[in-house]
């Protein structure tokens, strides 16, 4: 059975029809791109750097996230890799930062909104990233971004960083892309505009569904309620695809909700263009793709699109979720 699943995970996601997809993995640590690769990975979706801050007593200087990030890069050779900017805040504390308490941590002082309050942080990494991004294929990402404010303050950063690396000499990608996670239901909505300004979108679906229909799922008395299949959280996930597609920018998901394979033929339909997930999901999410056929996809992506509720859609794709 283990060889007969594994048979996917070397070879492309390609649909009956042809339509081919990228399938990445996440990862969290250096070393688990080499796992990802293993497994069959075509690059990395999402590089949580934040773990390099969390197993550290202070902020790792700039030639120590060179490292690692280069490591990365060198791991992965031409493959993409989405190096995210640290995503501090809500359930992931930096002792040595002394975060203030807060009533509402995942409404509150998190990711983006810290290192923009905080720009050394910030220069310093995106300084990183850029050395290292000679030694690979790597592009920006920034996360929980909710206006348009926040997007442009980080990219003139971004350029003022670049514009500092030239000045000095150093070289680095000069044509590294550069994107933002859409994991709030305010920038989802907002599409259209950050297509004309952004490279690329990687969707996250693990906040957006949180913020979406405004559930812990850490609560159990909740969890229930807390669902990707959502009609609301698919009907962002579209507009998300259209606009992006509308300004030629490709669109990837690094939320769970990529590596569940009941929800391939929704995602498949929609046309997304990346898949971001843990490794060990790469072999069977490849397998389903490889089983699907985009026309009826769309046909039935349609279809779920005028299903009132979470559990009709559910049951729908459970009808066609291949053994
Ligand atoms: C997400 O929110 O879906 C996501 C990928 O980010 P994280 O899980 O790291 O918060
Ligand atoms: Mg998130």
């Amino acid at each position: 059975q283990k060889e007969l699943l594994q048979e996917f995970a070397l070879k492309p996601a390609v649909t009956q029809d042809g339509f081919q997809v990228e399938i990445a993995a996440n990862i969290g640590t250096p070393k688990e791109a080499v796992t990802a690769l293993e497994e069959g990975a075509e690059g990395i979706g999402l590089y949580r750097t934040e773990f390099l801050f969390m197993n550290a007593t202070a902020i790792p200087d700039e030639e120590e996230q060179y490292q690692a990030y280069k490591e990365v890069a060198v791991t992965m050779g031409e493959r993409p890799v989405v190096i995210r900017t640290l995503d501090i805040g809500g359930d992931k504390d930096l002792p040595y930062l002394s975060l203030p308490e807060e009533m509402n941590p995942f409404l509150g002082y998190r990711a983006i909104r810290l290192c923009l309050d905080q720009l050394p942080i910030l220069k310093t990494q995106l300084r990183a990233i850029l050395r290292a991004s000679v030694h690979g294929n790597l592009k920006v990402m920034f996360p929980m971004i909710s206006n348009l404010q926040e997007w442009r303050q980080a990219k003139s950063i971004f350029d003022e960083v670049r514009e500092e690396l030239e000045r000095e000499g150093v070289s680095f990608d000069s044509s590294i892309e550069v994107g933002i996670m859409i994991e709030v239901p305010s920038a989802a909505l907002l599409a259209d505009r950050f297509a004309k300004e952004v490279d690329f979108f990687s969707i996250g679906t693990n906040d957006l569904v949180q913020y979406t229909v405004a559930v812990d799922r850490m609560n159990e008395k909740v969890a229930h309620l807390y669902d990707y299949f959502h009609p609301s959280v698919i009907r962002l996930i579209k507009t998300v695809i259209e606009e992006a597609h509308k300004e030629g920018k490709w669109v990837g998901m690094c939320g769970g909700m990529a590596g569940d394979p009941l929800a391939a033929p929704l995602l498949i339909g929609l046309g997304l263009d990346e898949w971001s997930m843990d490794a060990g999901s790469v072999n069977k999410i490849k397998r389903e793709i490889s089983r699907l056929n985009r026309e009826d996809c769309r046909k039935l992506t349609t279809h779920m699109l005028e299903l009132d509720t979470n559990e009709e859609i559910r049951e729908e794709l459970k009808k066609i979720l291949q053994n």
